[in-house]
């Protein structure tokens, strides 16, 4: 197999409309866009199997549940887990963080450490806050420098007292990718709990949560070409067993009694409530999509885009380049030296560029060096060659606008 970008890109429905025919979309680490399978599962669930799952047992409410078991091998193998029972639907990221900090730590002694990073999003740090308080645990941060993460220093914040590492897989503000293999080989035979934030990764990479080691993994589908407000958490089968249920309510029990209940087996015990039905469906044709696409051609399509924004802009006087290009997802995160990053912005969305501006969800990121607005344009494998000369393009006008209109109100060369 190989990978052409132009065709890939024939596939998105959002890109063919004649209002978008001149957009250069570089805000995917925000969200992707659709493939036209995905949008045709989530509307033909609607059109063809529309019922609740697992309940009732008339003919559409169990098309309805295989499809929803249908997925969930999918996502299983997608990850190459090793049983559909650790596989929780969930609506995204965020929720399966939420759902870890909160079950993970009401199991947890008052004085036991966690451990995060500060290139975490807040989805990977706020639930962490809130469950240290709630349970009296010790919130560390991996040592950083200027605010960036040292992910080989880890060893040093962990003792016989850290019970949690929750890291990304890969910043969604840098596009930084701690190194996997060596934070599994630091957290080997300490008995740690290491949940890995893959929200970034997983439109990227090709996922393996056995070779990773790790033993929770969370994603969400629209990161990786699927519907929004859907995603899976992924746990350790022995892990999630020794777990209670987060929220309570209808298909997470077996038997209801006045003073208590019995829960389900996994993984709906964990899946309290009606699931995102049509999104799981949009999932499915997500993964089935990407199964289809030649995944490592892929990446060097992406790998190779990226190369080419951090090599212009770090050779420009006029930017100054915060992300690095080793070890890095698919995103360009730098800051215009003689405006803001919003003038920037509202420059390119001006020319129909659609880049992200601020601290991406980020804080922790920028806190030592003032707070860290950046510029991020992040890939997807729909980018072309013609995006990017775009967009570099446009940079280049803007500086020269920003050159003249500088010049002409007076303000001295060297100052620019
Ligand atoms: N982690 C990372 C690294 C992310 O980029 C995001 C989304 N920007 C999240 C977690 C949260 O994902 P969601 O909003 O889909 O729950």
């Amino acid at each position: 197999m190989s990978f052409s970008a132009e065709s890939f890109r024939k596939q998105f429905p959002l890109f063919e409309q004649e209002e978008n025919k001149g957009l250069v979309y570089l805000d995917n680490a925000a969200t992707t866009q659709k493939p036209e399978s995905v949008i045709n599962a989530v509307r033909d669930y609607y059109v063809h199997s529309n019922a609740n799952t697992h309940r009732s047992s008339h003919r559409l409410a169990r098309r309805a549940t295989e499809m929803v078991e249908r997925v969930r091998r999918e996502a299983m193998q997608f990850i190459n887990a090793a049983s559909t029972r650790e596989i929780v639907f969930c609506r995204g990221a965020t929720e399966a963080l939420n759902l870890l900090a909160q079950c993970l730590c009401g199991n947890l002694q008052a004085g036991d450490e966690i451990v995060i990073s500060t290139a975490e999003h807040h989805a990977n740090i706020v639930p962490w806050q809130m469950a240290a308080k709630r349970f009296n645990l010790i919130l560390r941060y991996v040592p950083h420098m200027a605010g960036i993460p040292q992910f080989d220093r880890l060893g040093e914040v962990l003792n016989e007292r850290t019970r949690i590492v929750s890291l990304t897989g890969g910043s969604n503000a840098l596009g930084l990718r701690p190194d996997l293999a060596v934070v599994r080989q630091l957290l080997r035979r300490m008995h740690i709990m290491w949940i890995v934030d893959g929200a970034q990764l997983a439109a990227h990479d090709i996922i393996d949560v056995q070779k990773i080691g790790c033993d929770f993994f969370v994603c969400s589908a629209h990161k990786f070409y699927g519907p929004s407000g859907v995603g899976f958490l992924y746990g350790r089968e022995v892990l999630l067993e020794s777990m209670p249920p987060w929220l309570g309510g209808g298909e997470m029990i077996t038997n209801v009694e006045l003073e208590a209940s019995h829960y389900a087996g996994l993984p709906h015990k964990f899946e309290a409530g009606t699931s995102p039905l049509s999104a799981i469906a949009g999932l499915g044709a997500a993964i089935e999509f990407l199964g289809q696409q030649d995944r490592k051609a892929m990446a060097q399509h992406e790998q190779k885009l990226v190369r080419w924004m951090h090599r212009e802009l770090m050779a420009s006087p006029n930017f100054r380049v915060i992300s690095q290009v080793r070890h890095n997802l698919g995103i360009v995160s730098f800051i215009p030296v003689h405006s803001s990053a919003a003038d920037l912005m509202h420059w390119l969305d001006g020319r129909d560029i659609a880049v992200r501006v601020g601290h991406h969800c980020a804080q922790l990121l920028g806190k030592e060096s003032g707070d860290l607005v950046t510029v991020r344009a992040s890939v997807a494998a729909y980018n072309t060659h013609k995006d990017v000369q775009t967009f570099l393009q446009a940079l280049e006008d803007y500086c020269e606008v920003q050159h003249l209109t500088s010049m002409a109100a007076g303000v001295e060369g060297d100052d620019w």
